[in-house]
């Protein structure tokens, strides 16, 4: 595509405002449509915060994507004028000798990402409010932490709007398919058309909606996942932001964050829940979470055993059956693309991907060979749930 076409992105969440960003870096006249606004609440960015690590087992290119978009993240909030990133650090908390936690450690030391090995006792010396119980070792990377999710996907749009692009809140109706080879315009609600020379198609938790061919619920699995937050007892800051790091325990399968700007510790169940449609699910806490949350909290926060839970929220993964995110040419459009299936771990990515992603639809092939992982993960292919089953691993989330 030459440097004066023009785009069309659905989805103003990370991966479409930091698509729109990217594209437009390349020169092309961008339109980025959001039905709900960027960071809206329904959405899976819209939540206050989200983790940012590079350990990923045995992998290597995620922790490469989680470090570039890092540094993209940095120069976002240089520009913005606002906090989006806290280095809090995050604490991998690890139940047995092997496994993930030691897979990172060995990926990550010959990378020279900074990571320290530490035992129950360091624990219980570095921060004794944190229980200890049934834990073998821990894995810390310092220079990891969180980043403010909604505030920074909306600082993304912002950015990209800010330098020209045209942000537009509409909704954009599932295409019909076209006589050819091109999908050539999207409808929108208002019965009015977008034409543009290519298409994203970033809509996240709604992709099994708008296009239902090739990323339907047999590819994405859409489920209900719920986030609480812990009010520390009055007069507490040990459970504050610079008193206690991010941490994850996959063993558990819990993760969670201190108290950020005060919002009470972030405490999350990390197990997919049941399959939900992001336009009518409710978004009211169940009790089975909030009750595994408290109980939870008893053996590794012994200090907010019996606190109340302040605020909770309640989000959708979407997630392909590798866990690997979707980045492909749509299989009969070829001049649409399909960008999502988060799948528990995206947020982080959203630079790389929306890199990654405008390199793919401008055909700059040099961008797409260095950013692009050594296999095709990220390609629609025939990543089937059906028969593959939904690889719920932990290990591939947060
Ligand atoms: C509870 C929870 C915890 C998580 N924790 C982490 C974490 O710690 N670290 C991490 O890296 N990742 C994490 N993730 C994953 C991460 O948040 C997601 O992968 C990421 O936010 C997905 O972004 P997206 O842009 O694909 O989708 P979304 O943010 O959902 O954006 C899609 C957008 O498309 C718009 N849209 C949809 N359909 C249409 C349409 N037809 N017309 C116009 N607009 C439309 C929507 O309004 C929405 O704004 C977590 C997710 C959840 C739910």
């Amino acid at each position: 595509m030459s440097a004066n076409g023009s785009a069309v992105v659905i989805g103003a969440g990370v991966m479409g405002s930091w698509t729109a960003r990217w594209l437009q870096r390349a020169g092309l006249d961008v339109t980025l449509v959001d039905a709900h606004g960027p960071g809206n609440s329904l959405s899976s960015s819209g939540d206050e915060s989200r983790v940012t690590r590079s350990a990923h087992g045995l992998d290597a290119h995620y922790p490469a994507w989680q470090r570039r978009s890092l540094d993209e993240w940095r120069e976002l909030e240089a520009r913005a004028g606002e906090r989006l990133f806290l280095q809090t650090g995050v604490l991998w908390l690890a139940h047995d000798e092997a496994g993930m936690e030691a897979d990172s450690q060995a990926t990550l030391t010959r990378l020279a990402i900074p990571v320290e090995r530490l035992s129950p006792a360091d624990l219980a010396t570095r921060w004794p409010q944190l229980g200890i119980d049934g834990l073998a070792w821990a894995l810390h990377e310092p220079q990891a932490g969180v980043l403010m999710a909604r505030r920074a996907t909306a600082a993304a749009a912002r950015d990209f709007a800010a330098a020209g692009g045209r942000l537009l809140r509409a909704h954009v109706q599932p295409p019909a398919r076209p006589a050819g080879t091109r999908l050539g315009r999207v409808r929108l609600a208002d019965g009015s058309a977008l034409e543009a020379d290519a298409f994203v198609f970033a809509a996240g938790p709604w992709l099994p909606k708008v296009l239902p061919d090739v990323a339907g619920y047999g590819r994405l699995a859409v489920t209900r996942q719920e986030v609480a937050y812990v009010a520390p007892p009055a007069g507490d800051g040990r459970f504050d932001e610079g008193r206690l790091p991010t941490w994850v325990e996959y063993g558990a399968a819990f993760y969670g964050m201190p108290s950020i700007e005060a919002r009470g510790v972030k405490v999350a169940p990390d197990r997919p829940g049941p399959m939900v449609d992001p336009d009518r699910l409710e978004r009211e806490p169940s009790r089975e979470a909030l009750a595994a949350v408290r109980e939870f909290v008893r053996i590794r926060f012994p200090g907010l055993a019996g606190r109340p839970v302040s605020e909770s929220r309640v989000c959708q993964y979407e997630s392909t059956p590798d866990a690997h995110f979707i980045i492909d040419r749509h299989p009969e459009w070829e001049d649409a693309w399909v960008v999502g299936g988060g799948s528990g771990h995206g947020f982080k990515h959203g630079p790389a991907i929306g890199q990654y992603a405008a390199a793919l639809v401008t055909g700059n092939i040099a961008t797409a060979e260095e950013l692009g992982p050594p296999d095709d993960r990220f390609r629609l292919g025939n990543r089937s749930a059906a028969g593959a089953g939904l690889r719920t691993a932990a290990a591939e989330r947060a």
